[in-house]
């Protein structure tokens, strides 16, 4: 079954980097899962210079929430990662929400347009997870998401969650795998039950948390799960096309 296999590189790179990146992944590339890269904002235009091959997708990291003010000073619109290929936008990444924008903040610019489709991502702290609070945690920040007020603009076709425990993210540690199911059980139904649009057909659960090419399989074969985000071993080119090419 097509997966998404989504590679966040966070503040990394180069031009040598993306050069190398991928001279090997072309070369050893051969998936039947939907490849999304989500490089920085300032190499964007070199990774979309490089999908003449057009095997895989491209992303932004994150969207300025009054980014279509054409009026504000380091913004950039949501019409302009279009203009350099993306078709995703990352919203709400734990690394971003609660520094220079909140996350309902963001939430408010989440539709711009339906050719930037949202992956929005949600996960509990260590602490929340101890003291058994991650569903009410995980319902809380789904609100955004299922607010009507979110969609000023369009009609979102479908809707793509990132499940993403704080705790997991960069340290090796996953859930257990029914861990995982559940979890991702829990949002489909929150958001089939609240969206004022959608139903469970249109609702993707991706997980995100120390994801490499050992434990990628026992993910992506897991009940529930869409796809997987993947930051620190999305940037080794082998490793990630090693996940790419797991036949699902
Ligand atoms: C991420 O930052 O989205 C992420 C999942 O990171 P890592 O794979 O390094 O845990």
């Amino acid at each position: 079954m097509k997966k998404i296999i989504a590679a966040n590189w966070k503040n990394n790179g180069s031009k040598k980097f993306v050069k190398d990146y991928f001279e090997y992944f072309f070369k050893n590339v051969d998936s039947n899962n939907e490849i999304i890269i989500f490089p920085p904002d300032l190499y964007i235009s070199q990774v979309n210079d490089y999908r003449r091959k057009k095997n895989f997708m491209l992303g932004s990291q994150n969207i300025n929430y009054v980014s279509d003010d054409e009026t504000f000073t380091s913004g950039h619109s949501s019409d302009m990662f279009i203009d350099n290929g993306c078709s995703y936008t990352l919203v709400g990444h734990s690394e971003v929400r609660g520094h220079d924008i909140t996350y309902s903040e963001a939430a408010k610019s989440l539709w711009a347009s339906n050719d930037l489709q949202v992956i929005f991502c949600v996960g509990e702290s260590a602490d929340t997870k101890k003291d058994g609070n991650t569903q009410n945690v995980i319902s809380k920040q789904l609100e955004d998401l299922c607010d009507k007020r979110s969609y000023p603009k369009v009609i979102p076709k479908k809707v793509i969650v990132a499940y993403e425990p704080v705790w997991a993210i960069g340290t090796g540690n996953i859930p257990k795998i029914d861990d995982i199911s559940f979890i991702h059980k829990f949002i489909k139904t929150y958001v089939s039950e609240n969206h004022p649009f959608l139903k469970e057909k249109d609702i993707m659960v991706l997980y995100g948390g120390s994801v490499n090419s050992i434990n990628a399989s026992e993910i992506l074969n897991a009940q529930y799960v869409d796809g997987v985000l993947i930051g620190g071993a999305s940037l080794d080119s082998k490793e990630f096309t090693k996940i790419c090419n797991l036949k699902i």
